[in-house]
């Protein structure tokens, strides 16, 4: 079997991070049997759309290395891959199992539909279509149809017995017939409803396995029927649980943790997303963790999906985020993390470069560089509480000594260079007898204002340049005096 699997969005805004992950296991599954992966655009609820989520859509599918083998902007043999262009083509469709009697026109208007809504609601039962239109005689439907009264095709679903379907994620799934509404497969503008054109595309485009979000777990019976009324082969069935902020709550687009978009502007690698995302609701078998978007095409498999729902851990993400730019080569991280910088600092006054090497392995997402590096052009308000550290040896007088014994050094120095204040530095705190934390602690905090930083007293003085560096000396002696 040619295995085709589809991701069928609709453009109603910002890629949530479920439809990239849905979106990538059905990239996985298809490339792991060397099949077909779709992109489909599913745009004909017209009133939902947003301007520009189309192109959201190809770029993240891009950024994230999920390249489809047919889809809008390429075409392939089952094009076009838009729904609203393919949009004549519903219709016969429709007519056809009308004319099985699997669907019926409808002329109901929506004022009738309202109020037989509002009476069944004060009796407290759940509205569902009354059928009242299968029931017109044919001289009756071919009347209105020549006045051109406005219309709708529904389908004729069965009201008793059971409609059942095998999910490769949940299992058996069934519904009891008589719960399923006679859903409008054709709009009275002519448009195809989301789940006519939904059943009829898969067909069409030969997708052998459907991959979508457990939400649709209890409209696919309806599918089935559909499925069922044309005599198609009906595809396999792998709905995915949701991805879960925690066991309660979603990923909302308000707490800015929903788009994938978030992520990226807080500073993650789309490689580290992936990989951590194809671990949120399914596991490999065994404990590996990282995994490149080919290995995983690899190892994936669809009975390692989870029906457990699938919880996002940000410090999970934030760790494999850490572990991904750890292991970017250096040029990459310095291309990378130079717009970071240039937010705090200027590349004319700082040597960005030097600065890349002493980040890199400290940097768990992008967005948290700029506080990290910011006290190099502005030195932070400390309190000289930083200067005490039982651990160093050191106190507020032994900081102050130190301080002024290192001053005329680092003025004297003949060349700013790393291994000079290395040298020169070290060799003095020898000659004083002194140990090396009781000197190089109170030097690292006076200069940068800061209890954890980038690199130790020597690459930080290096960075700030000589005038900087005695400038923050002074005031610390001042500080402390
Ligand atoms: N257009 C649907 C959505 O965006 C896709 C459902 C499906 O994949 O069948 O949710």
């Amino acid at each position: 079997m040619q295995v085709r699997t589809r991701f069928a969005p609709s453009p109603t805004g910002f890629m949530h991070l479920g439809g990239v992950r849905t979106a990538l296991y059905a990239y996985l599954l298809a490339k792991k049997y060397n099949g077909q992966f779709i992109l489909r655009i599913e745009d004909t609820d017209q009133e939902r759309l947003v301007e520009g989520a189309t192109d959201v859509i190809y770029d993240t599918l891009k950024e994230c290395g999920l390249n489809w083998d047919e889809g809008p902007d390429i075409g392939g043999p089952c094009g076009p891959y838009v729904q609203s262009e393919r949009k004549h083509l519903y219709l016969p469709y429709a007519q056809q199992l009308v004319k099985t009697g699997h669907a019926y026109y409808c002329f109901c208007t929506k004022e009738e539909l309202d109020a037989r809504r509002a009476a069944a609601e004060a009796r407290g039962e759940v509205f569902k279509y009354d059928k009242h239109c299968l029931h017109l005689s044919q001289a009756e439907i071919d009347r209105k149809l020549a006045d051109g009264v406005p219309y709708v095709i529904r389908m004729n679903a069965p009201t008793e017995g059971e409609t059942g379907y095998h999910d490769l994620v949940f299992g058996d799934i069934s519904m009891p017939n008589d719960t399923l509404d006679d859903m409008v497969l054709i709009k009275a503008d002519g448009m195809p409803t989301y789940n006519f054109a939904n059943v009829i595309d898969d067909h069409l485009m030969g997708i052998t396995h459907v991959m979508r979000g457990m939400e649709y777990l209890s409209s696919t019976p309806k599918y089935n029927l559909l499925y069922q009324a044309f005599g198609w082969e009906i595809p396999q069935y792998i709905h995915l649980p949701t991805v879960m902020r925690d066991s309660q709550h979603k990923l909302s687009k308000r707490d800015g943790d929903a788009y994938y978009s978030d992520y990226i502007e807080k500073g993650f690698l789309t490689e580290a997303l992936i990989n951590y995302l194809a671990l949120v609701g399914w596991n490999p078998g065994d404990d590996r963790e990282f995994f490149t978007l080919d290995e995983l095409v690899q190892a994936f498999d669809v009975k390692g999906i989870n029906r457990a729902p699938g919880i996002f851990d940000p410090e999970k993400l934030r760790w494999f985020n850490f572990e991904y730019i750890r292991r970017l080569p250096f040029e990459e991280y310095l291309k990378k993390v130079t717009p970071w910088f240039d937010k705090v600092l200027s590349a004319e006054r700082f040597d960005y470069r030097r600065l890349a090497e002493l980040m890199q392995d400290r940097t768990e997402t992008f967005a948290d560089v700029p506080d990290k590096v910011r006290f190099l052009s502005e030195m932070p308000d400390y309190s000289t509480e930083l200067f005490v550290n039982k651990k160093q040896k050191s106190s507020l007088e032994s900081s102050l000594d130190a301080l002024k014994m290192v001053e005329p050094i680092l003025r004297g120095l003949p060349e700013w260079t790393e291994a000079a204040l290395h040298d020169t530095v070290i060799a003095a705190i020898a000659e004083h007898g002194l140990k090396n934390a009781t000197v190089l602690w109170p030097m690292r905090i006076a200069i940068s204002g800061m209890l954890s930083t980038p690199g130790g007293a020597f690459e930080i003085a290096y960075l700030l340049g000589r005038d900087e560096t005695l400038r923050r000396i002074g005031q610390a002696i001042e500080k402390l005096s």
